[in-house]
This record gives structure tokens, C-alpha cells and sequence, in this order.
């Protein structure tokens, strides 16, 4: 796995290349004693299990198990090959790497995709500046939307002519297959089978980059109001989980950090102009549903989620479809309400980014937005009105978890509406029973019978001291160790070790491919041991193995005398209970020992 660049070279790289600042970049860490924990990136979770090592180097993820070093984690977060992943970290820490051709097996299992699409956009950018179309579109960018050349290149967008073979046959031009251009989402096959032509067409198109600035999808907007759907967006690949995706967030998760808050917008050209007015922290829905997924997501970064939508029934609407999704995923959230007519784009062009500063500043929260979007005043609805607008608010609360949130946006609810609070609690009580209130996500954990448990403990004392594999070798035997994957891990082990003497977790870590081995490392890695005498530890856990596995033999034989007695073969049964004394012999011999 680790032997395309030179093995100095890749300790070199991850040195240079700390595990705390690297998650960082994709993670909101916050340090907990030794440790750093965020929100596991690889399951859904609202209480932190996801644990970074900074002296181990290496993170774990005590609800799902995930775990490994700082290239495991770009390996499964980032789909990135091995070796991808070491020139990601060498670029980052300015390492020179030797120049080479990277061979098909060394290509990440979606190498394909990411070529399809990066030939899809390097294509749209060259039609967007240099065709007679392209340029109308671009002076419409420029000179009707306002949007400067930094912006446009930063966004690298670009333009799909109007024409239904135009990328595929510049693909096939470059030896692309039409199973990979439809792998990618980015040809349709024909109704009738003959072949396949452009997804999009006529379209500005905005490249989906993930966080290390790979094209994943596309998304094209209409150009004329003849075209039916405004927007257009790649269909999910084996790249692009629509879920996981919001644009933008690979430029802007460092600003929205930074500001503790993100700006929540629809429209990729309402992204793109607060980008251009200097409000960074900007994320948007644009062409997908919004879900907790997507909420969560912002939740890596920072707490608060301020929506600024369109100030129409539409955006009013997506304001509300939002909001329990942020809720559910225990953000602060606000909304931005714009004044009639008007939508972040314009807003911005016609009044400055200082005055939307202001209106960002003081957003309403949810229940102050509805209070204020209400057509003729709340005191004037009927009855069966007011409580469907009750009710909405309610359904919002019933998604956090937190008692406490829950208690404080009825609380404000009730103050805003001039309610009583115990109506609205009933009814929160009412509705989290019938089960369409909040339901915990709960992770799978199967006890490990002691057997098991005993066999991590000694892996995990032989991680914590490695030296102690000399010790191990002389009191254990492989066969001693009955679960295939830490037996697997413990040769590997003896075997790196006699090559490298000065080994730790991370170089460990570098030399394993199979994923539930490096699941089990990492597990093993973060496991208290509570002393530090690791050397008496061992000796206590060999001896338990042993024990254990002992008393396992002793209980199969106890039961095959059973079934032999039971079939009436007498001599077997002999046999295996001479079997029997001779087990227990050794066990007290060793007791005694
Ligand atoms: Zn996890």
C-alpha cells in the first residue's frame, strides 16, 4: 500500500502534516483534556464521539468505530487513493514530491468519475470565455449580475452550449467512455437506446468541488425563461450524495468558523454575490432539498445558521421547511427578512453590503419571522388559524433533543404570540408522545463477550507499549488469539516490528489495507488502561487469554460428552473425558504458576 513513494517520504509527509490542524480543516474540534473531539463525519450524531489524538496522531470514533491517521481520514472522508491522499498532505506542507506517473491500480476506485468530471468543467470554463455564445453570457454575468472576473474564475464557472453532443464528443476526443460520462451524470441515455447526449445544455453551469477542490457534480441554471427548469443538477453518482453536499462550503467552512455563524441562501447566484460583498460565511441549498443532513453539516463549523432568503411566499416557504432541520441538528438559528420585493442578490446591489451587514445583524428568530410574515396580524386570524401557526412553531420544537431549547423556544413563542406557555408544552408533550418528536439515533453496540474484550486488551497494551511484542512472542502463541482480525493485526505487528524497531500506531497504521483492521487499531489505541505499568498488565492479560480460552475448550468438551453419553457411545465419551482431566491438569498447573 505504502510503497509507491519512499517510506521516509511518507513518515516525512505525516509528520509535517499535523493531525489536529488537518481535521481541523473538515471538522469543528474542540479540546477535551488530552484529546480533541468533533462530531463524527462518518455517522449521524448530535453528542461528540469522534476523539483526535494529537501525541497517538491518530483519531477514533467511539460510536461507529471509524478510526486511523490523518491519510486514512482523507482516504474515507475525501475518497482519496493512498497516494492521493500523500500528495494532498505534501502539497499542503510544501514537500516536494518525485515526480511519477501514477499507475491504474494506484488511482482511487473513482478516479474515473473525477476525470469525467474535470474534463465536464475545464470544457464549460473554455466555452463560457471563448465561444461567441459563452461571451453573452459572460458580459451578462459581468454587467447584469454584477459579478467580477475573480469571482467567476474563483467559482471556476462556466457555460454548456446549446447543443446535445457537444461535451460528449469533446470527452470522446480525449478517450473517455460514454459508461463513464453516464457514471458521472453527465450524458443521458436516449430514450430509445440509440446512445446518449449532453445533460446540460444551454446552461451556466456552477462546478460542485468537494473539499479538495474536485469537481463531484454540476449544477446548471437556466439562462432564458423558456427553459422549463431553472435549475438543473447532476443526479447522484458515486461521487455526489446530494445530502452531504452543500455549495460553497469547501471555500466557505474556514470563514464560517472563523465567524462562528453561517449565511444559509437558495440560489447559487446569491452565494455567489455575498461571496463578491465580502460575507463569506455563506453556504447554499441551491437545486437540492434541504435536510438535516445539510444541517448537521453546517453544524461541524459553527453553531448558528442565519437564513437569508427571497422575501416572497417562496422564500418565506423555505425559511420554514428549514427550520426544523436546524433545529434537529441543535442549531441557533435566525432569519433574515428582507424587504418586500427583494432577494440577497439585489438586496445587495441596490443597498451595500453595509446595510445587509445590518440586517444580518439583527435577524428575528424563527418565531419572531413567523410572527412578522403572518399576512393580516396574528390577533386577527380564527382560531383554527392561529393554532395551525402555533402548531408549525411546536413541530419545531419538538426536534431538539435539549429539554432546555425545547422549553426556551416555547418560552419565546408564548411571549411573541401573548400565549400561555403551559398550553403550548401540552401540546409539545402531545406530539413528541405520538412519536413525531425527535427520535434518537441510536448506534449499534454489541457487548463484547469477555473473550473478545480480553484479546483488544492485550492489543491494546501492546499498541501503548511496543516493545512489548518481544514479551508476547515468548508468552503467547498466534493460536492464542481467536479473533481473525486481531490475530491478523498481531502478525502484522511481529512482522513490521522486525523490520522497524522504533514503530508506532501511525507507522502501523500506514501498513494496513484491510479497514476492519485499522477500525480495531484505532479502537484498541483509545482504550484507558489505567495504569502505566503496561509490562504487569500484559503479563495479567496474557495469563486471563489463556485462562479464558481454557475454560472455552473445557465447556466444549464438557458438552460433547454430553452428546456422546447421550448417543450411548461410551468410548468416546471416555475418551474425551480423559481429554477433560488432562485440560484441567494444565490449567491448575498454570494457575499454580
Ligand atoms: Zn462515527
Amino acid at each position: 500500500m505504502a510503497n509507491f513513494y519512499p517510506e521516509h517520504l511518507i513518515e516525512e509527509i505525516k509528520q509535517a502534516n499535523d493531525i489536529v490542524e488537518v481535521l481541523g480543516e473538515f471538522l469543528q474540534l474542540k479540546k477535551r483534556g488530552a484529546n480533541y473531539l468533533a462530531l463524527c463525519p462518518f455517522h449521524n450524531e448530535k453528542t461528540p464521539s469522534f476523539s483526535v489524538s494529537p501525541s497517538k496522531q491518530i483519531y477514533h470514533c467511539f460510536g461507529c468505530g471509524k478510526g486511523g491517521n490523518v491519510y486514512t481520514f482523507l482516504m474515507e472522508h475525501e475518497n482519496l487513493s493512498f497516494v492521493e491522499a500523500v500528495q494532498y498532505l505534501a502539497k499542503r506542507a510544501g514537500i516536494q514530491l518525485p515526480k511519477k506517473e501514477i499507475a491504474p491500480e494506484e488511482r482511487s476506485r473513482y478516479e474515473h468519475l473525477y476525470f469525467a468530471n474535470q474534463v465536464a468543467r475545464n470544457f464549460f470554463i473554455k466555452q463560457l470565455w471563448e465561444t461567441e455564445d459563452g461571451k453573452k453570457v459572460l458580459k451578462y454575468l459581468k454587467e447584469a449580475r454584477g459579478l467580477s472576473e475573480d469571482t467567476i474564475n474563483h467559482f471556476e464557472l462556466g457555460f454548456a452550449p446549446d447543443a446535445w453532443d457537444k461535451l460528449l464528443n469533446h470527452a470522446r476526443t480525449l478517450k473517455l467512455s460514454e459508461e463513464d460520462l453516464v457514471k458521472a451524470g453527465l450524458v443521458v441515455e436516449r430514450e430509445d437506446g440509440s446512445g446518449h447526449y449532453d445533460r446540460f445544455r444551454r446552461r451556466l453551469i456552477f462546478p460542485i468541488l468537494n473539499f479538495t477542490g474536485k469537481p463531484i457534480a454540476f449544477g446548471g441554471r437556466a439562462l432564458s425563461r423558456e427553459d422549463k427548469a431553472k435549475y438543473i443538477n447532476s443526479p447522484e453518482t458515486d461521487l455526489y450524495n446530494k445530502s452531504k453536499v452543500l455549495y460553497g462550503l469547501n471555500f466557505s467552512r474556514p470563514h464560517i468558523r472563523k465567524l462562528e455563524y453561517a449565511i444559509l441562501v437558495e440560489g447559487y447566484m446569491d452565494l455567489l454575490a455575498l461571496w463578491q460583498g465580502g460575507f463569506q460565511n455563506v453556504v447554499a441549498s441551491s437545486g437540492t432539498a434541504f435536510t438535516s443532513d445539510h444541517a448537521r453539516l453546517i453544524s461541524r463549523y459553527a453553531p448558528t445558521a442565519i437564513m437569508l432568503f427571497d422575501s416572497d411566499d417562496a422564500g418565506i416557504m423555505a425559511a420554514k421547511r428549514c427550520a426544523p432541520h436546524l433545529m434537529a441538528a441543535e442549531l441557533d438559528f435566525k432569519v433574515v427578512l428582507l424587504p418586500e420585493g427583494e432577494d440577497p442578490d439585489s438586496y445587495l446591489r441596490n443597498n451595500g453590503s453595509e446595510k445587509l451587514r445590518e440586517m444580518i445583524e439583527n435577524a428575528l428568530s424563527f418565531p419572531e419571522f413567523i410572527y412578522n410574515t403572518l399576512g393580516p396580524s396574528f390577533e386577527k386570524l380564527s382560531s383554527r388559524e392561529k393554532e395551525n401557526v402555533l402548531m408549525e412553531l411546536v413541530n419545531v420544537a419538538a426536534q431538539s433533543d435539549s429539554s432546555i431549547r425545547r422549553e426556551l423556544f416555547l418560552k419565546e413563542s408564548a411571549a411573541i404570540f401573548d400565549i400561555d406557555l403551559n398550553s403550548l408544552k401540552n401540546e409539545l408533550a402531545r406530539l413528541m408522545q405520538k412519536g413525531r418528536g425527535p427520535a434518537r439515533e441510536e448506534v449499534k453496540q454489541t457487548a463484547p463477550a469477555a473473550l473478545q474484550r480480553i484479546q483488544l486488551q492485550i492489543l491494546a497494551v501492546l499498541i501503548e507499549n511496543m516493545n512489548l511484542l518481544e514479551k508476547a512472542l515468548l508468552e503467547l502463541s498466534e493460536d492464542d488469539f481467536s479473533d481473525p482480525v486481531i490475530k491478523g493485526i498481531y502478525n502484522k505487528m511481529l512482522l513490521l516490528r522486525s523490520k522497524n524497531p522504533s514503530m508506532d500506531v501511525s507507522y502501523l497504521l500506514n501498513h494496513i489495507s484491510d479497514p476492519e483492521q485499522s477500525k480495531i487499531i484505532s479502537q484498541a489505541s483509545n482504550m484507558e488502561l489505567g495504569t502505566r505499568d503496561t509490562e504487569r498488565l500484559f503479563s495479567d492479560f496474557a495469563r486471563r487469554l489463556k485462562a479464558l480460552n481454557l475454560e472455552g475448550r473445557r465447556k466444549t468438551l464438557i458438552s460433547r460428552i454430553a452428546s456422546a453419553e447421550k448417543a450411548g457411545d461410551l468410548r468416546r465419551a471416555e475418551e474425551l473425558t480423559a481429554e477433560l482431566k488432562e485440560l484441567t491438569e494444565k490449567s491448575s498447573a498454570e494457575e499454580e504458576a
